[in-house]
């Protein structure tokens, strides 16, 4: 049984959460059995652990995981149920899924037998195709992160380093996050994560749940970034043809190559009914079960009391939708977490784990070394492999969470690359004479639309000389339309001077930063104005008005 650290067992937390005793570890905090003391519920409560609330950038995290899980509401995905503050600590408050992580279930059976995985895969599938349709990069897919209940239905957790694609102020750029067994070749590079990203981790886990271990072996950084990069897995005897092309598809090197979430849903849903009769291969002859898959863990995982076999699928939850009262409260929240995260700034950075070590099951997530400024594979690093820190260096390391690599020069968030020169980040000297105007300023926003469950940024952005020029940019992570309206005001009075600037924007996949403007103005000199910008918008009939105000400023 996991320890109790906190000595908060039988304590009352949030309105009426009695917390029973830990059931899981992780990065950011304890995993706790409890039960809604009002109803009798069980429920499971993530604490953060106290001694990061005083970083930021962790707190950050834990609520950003929340405001994810409120977006994606899927019978595969664990449902939140409250967020709450409790003396000095935070807790996320969920559906308790009480059969044990996947992890667990393969230290106790070794393999899963291949019609079984892939029913247990086509699930996690399903997730991800719904996670991906908002946008969502869950970033971290292993057995860990994935529970079953007690249907055998699998639900996806550990949202706490997603990234919604296309708001580039939640996650740090370039930052090289995940768990190297499961990180696609180009994650490695700190590149955009993508949907591909987590399919490739998908074939990773399919590969492990049926060959009992994880395509590519090495206690060395630098060794398993070469395999993934080769991409040549080998196939254990035994293992089916049809499994096998799904499972070669999911882990090929290239990202455009990799099916969909959502067509693995369908290819994985027939080989469950295929390959239902086939027995599990035998496990794998070497080392203890997933000791391989965990090279650089600091300590043992910690257990769930109970680990019972993978009970058969059953019936089908009902959709994960939390009840009515609740949710309107959550959404209050939401704006104001949200709200406060973006203020002070700590959505853009990456976060540092100081306590290594301190979390037995916290290699997981890693971390790669947080001086090599690009990682490279040893064979392709500049200078050779020298340059690249050696295994030992890497394994005597500090874990660290994520780690961030040098920020690329800033570009404005939501727009197009096209676009960036007339858009950098202030001035920091006064405007040359020759230049009509100064740089744009812009004023990056990140809601959480609960109706729609859709992330969306409005960003106003001003840029000041011999007049005033403004522009909106909104961005939408999941497609849908809105009607905007970008005006000029003055800050002290609210008066209108210039605009409104109207557009009827559309948003798709490839284009999901639209801009409204620009528009010029020559007000009042020397008063204080801001660029206000109102929007409704619409997407699978359900629709949101809203109105954002950037930074006031003087002309
Ligand atoms: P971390 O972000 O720290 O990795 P996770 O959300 O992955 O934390 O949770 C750590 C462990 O706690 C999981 O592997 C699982 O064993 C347990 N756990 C997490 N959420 C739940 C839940 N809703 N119900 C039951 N157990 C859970
Ligand atoms: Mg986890």
């Amino acid at each position: 049984m996991t320890q109790d650290p906190t000595g908060f067992a039988g304590r009352c937390v949030g309105n009426s959460y009695r917390l029973i005793r830990p059931i899981g570890q992780g990065a950011t905090g304890t995993v706790w059995r409890g039960e809604d003391a009002a109803s009798g519920e069980p429920v499971a409560v993530k604490l953060l652990h106290d001694s990061l609330l005083r970083q930021p950038r962790l707190v950050t995290r834990f609520v950003q995981e929340r405001t994810i899980l409120l977006m994606l509401r899927h019978p595969n995905v664990v449902r939140v149920r409250d967020l709450f503050s409790v003396g000095e600590t935070l807790g996320l408050v969920m559906d308790l899924v009480d059969g044990g992580n996947l992890r667990d279930h393969l230290h106790r059976s070794r393999t899963v037998a291949p019609g079984e995985a892939a029913r247990l895969a086509a699930q996690i599938a399903a997730a991800l195709a719904e996670a991906h349709e908002l946008g969502i990069i869950h970033r971290d897919l292993k057995p860990d992160n994935v529970l079953l209940d007690s249907d055998g239905q699998t639900r996806l957790t550990d949202f706490g380093i997603a990234r919604i694609l296309t708001l580039p102020s939640m996650t740090t750029p370039n930052a090289v996050v995940g768990t190297p067994h499961y990180m696609a070749p180009e994650a490695f590079h700190g590149t955009t994560p993508s949907a591909a990203t987590d399919v490739y981790a998908l074939g990773v886990l399919l590969y492990e749940l049926v060959c009992g271990r994880p395509p590519y072996r090495s206690d060395s950084i630098p060794e398993l970034m070469r395999l993934h990069a080769e991409g040549d897995p080998d196939r254990p005897g035994g293992v089916p043809d049809q499994l096998w092309r799904v499972v070669k598809q999911c882990l090929s090197t290239k990202p455009p190559q990799r099916p969909t979430a959502a067509d693995l849903v369908t290819d994985l849903t027939a080989l469950a009914t295929n390959l239902a009769s086939m027995p599990a291969l035998p496990p794998p002859a070497s080392s203890p079960p997933d000791a391989d898959s965990e090279p650089l863990r600091s300590s043992a995982p910690p257990k769930p009391e109970r680990v019972p076999s993978i009970p058969p699928p059953r019936r089908r939850r009902p959709r994960n939708d939390a009840p009515a009262g609740r949710w309107s409260r959550l959404g209050g929240i939401a704006a104001l977490t949200v709200g406060a995260m973006i203020a002070s700034g700590i959505a853009t950075t990456a976060w540092h784990l100081g306590r290594a070590g301190s979390d037995p099951g916290d290699f997981s997530t890693i971390v790669v070394a947080p001086s090599v400024p690009r990682l490279t594979t040893a064979a392709s690093a500049p200078g050779g492999a020298s340059r690249q820190p050696s295994n030992q260096q890497l394994r005597q390391r500090k874990p660290v969470r994520n780690v961030a690599l040098p920020a690329p020069k800033p570009k404005p968030a939501g727009v197009r690359t096209t676009r960036a020169a007339s858009h950098r980040t202030p001035a920091r000297s006064p405007l040359p004479e020759a230049k009509p105007r100064g740089p744009w300023q812009c004023s990056q926003r990140l809601v959480f639309d609960l109706p729609s469950r859709t992330a969306l940024g409005p960003k106003p952005c001003h840029s000041i000389g011999r007049d005033v020029r403004f522009q909106g940019y909104l961005t939408a992570a999941a497609g849908g339309s809105a009607r905007v309206e970008v005006t000029l005001q003055d800050a002290a009075t609210g008066r209108t001077v210039a605009g409104p600037k109207r557009c009827d924007l559309t948003f798709s996949k490839q284009t999901y930063t639209r801009a409204c403007g620009p528009s010029d103005a020559v007000p009042r000199r020397g008063r204080s104005y801001t660029v206000v910008m109102s929007y409704r918008y619409v997407r699978d009939g359900r629709t949101t008005t809203s109105t954002t105000k950037g930074s006031a400023f003087t002309w």
